[in-house]
């Protein structure tokens, strides 16, 4: 104790400052373990506890010395997050809410498959988005802060835990809040994590989507880490000024520059590239539109993402009617591209990005609590 301060004061400073777990990398913890007069090994056991045995408090972890476990209750937190609120969809796909520890609320959604093992969890970057997409939620504030590693890695782990014994998180599609490639440095860290066989989950790197409106320069020092992410660029227009309409950050871009970054990305990862196309109804799922993305992305090897747009309050778009999107697809195949059309998932819990937080904040604001959102009705 420094300067004779009471002892309390310096309890409830300690408290406030104990760190998320995660934020430290697996060596710092092994040497803080050591520190602590335990074996380095112990720091596994906690991994296992954390990432496999579905922990949910350092208590949980019976097999770790009870010694190490208090010392670890009193200096660091399992989770970076709390989680706030957690809702099911009719669809089986659940959103979390989770609440950082400075107030701010993020949003990640872990979607299942009946037919498969597959478990995919859409993680967010940040804090709200400032690329200002016309028919997002997330956007609608601008970006209020980057999330940091702990708190992204944070969303993966929070999913896992949740998820019955013998099902695991299998994909990551960084597509939640926020722009990925504006956080790329504490992305990358949270990624590795979730990568690494020894200290993280162990998951393949061809499973993990990174989702980009397309950041030229970004993109080559991704393509430059030497890992095997998937990259999904977001498109939504053929032309210039359709997409500078879309797509407000597309106009200090520019169409060219975004395609030749996701050619690199390509040439040097050799992972096909994903074009995703949200279809506003009226606005660009014309014949003309899908000709002109067919003429753009021929020869090149890509894929093409069609995602139904998902209805925000507010917001004066519309979903394509079904036949606007079959033809849509048709009319782009003819030009050799493959195209799939993205099952919209959630729709009954706002799913999409940014839109239940927004609910929680409106009603924050309204009424001075949160209320939970409607589970399994129309959204
Ligand atoms: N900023 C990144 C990742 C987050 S958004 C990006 O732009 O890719 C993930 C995807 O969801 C993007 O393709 C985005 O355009 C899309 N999206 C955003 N709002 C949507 C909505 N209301 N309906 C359907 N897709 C939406």
């Amino acid at each position: 104790m420094q300067g004779g301060e009471p002892r309390e004061i310096e309890g409830q400073a300690g408290a406030e400052a104990k760190r998320p777990l995660f934020g430290a990398s697996a060596d710092e913890l092994r040497a803080w373990v050591v520190g602590c007069g335990h074996k380095a090994y112990r720091v596994k056991q906690v991994l296992q506890w954390a990432f496999h045995r579905r922990a949910r408090s350092f208590g949980d972890m019976t097999d770790v010395p009870l010694d190490l476990r208090k010392k670890l209750d009193a200096e660091w937190t399992l989770f970076a997050t709390e989680l706030a609120f957690r809702g099911v969809a009719d669809d089986g796909a659940e959103k979390l809410l989770l609440r950082c520890r400075d107030g701010r609320n993020i949003e990640c959604v872990l979607m299942g498959d009946a037919e498969s093992t597959r478990r995919t969890v859409c993680i967010s970057t940040q804090v709200g988005c400032g690329m200002g997409c016309v028919f997002c939620a997330s956007g609608l504030k601008g970006v209020e802060r980057n999330l940091t590693s702990a708190e992204i890695f944070d969303q993966v782990l929070q999913a896992q835990s949740l998820l019955p014994p013998g099902e695991s998180v299998t994909h990551i599609v960084v597509m939640g809040m926020g722009e990925s490639l504006a956080n790329l440095d504490n992305l990358l860290v949270a990624l590795d994590r979730v990568c690494s066989p020894a200290d993280g989950l162990g998951m393949s790197q061809r499973r993990v989507t990174v989702s980009t409106v397309g950041l030229p320069e970004k993109i080559r020092k991704l393509a430059a880490q030497d890992r095997q992410y998937h990259l999904a660029v977001s498109l939504h227009a053929p032309t210039e000024a359709l997409r500078d309409e879309l797509v407000p950050v597309n106009e200090k871009i520019g169409l060219a520059a975004v395609l030749e970054a996701a050619d690199d990305y390509f040439r040097i990862t050799g992972r096909q590239v994903t074009y995703e196309y949200v279809m506003l109804g009226g606005v660009n799922d014309r014949r003309e539109h899908a000709r002109a993305l067919g003429k753009l992305l021929k020869g090149r090897k890509s894929h093409v993402n069609l995602i139904p747009y998902n209805p925000v309050a507010g917001l004066p778009f519309r979903r394509p009617e079904p036949e606007d999107v079959r033809r849509f697809v048709s009319d782009v195949e003819s030009y050799g591209v493959s195209v799939t059309i993205r099952r919209t998932r959630g729709r009954s819990i706002d799913a999409a990005c940014g839109q239940l937080r927004r609910r929680f904040e409106d009603q924050d604001q309204a009424r001075g609590e949160p209320e939970p959102v409607a589970i399994g009705g129309p959204s």
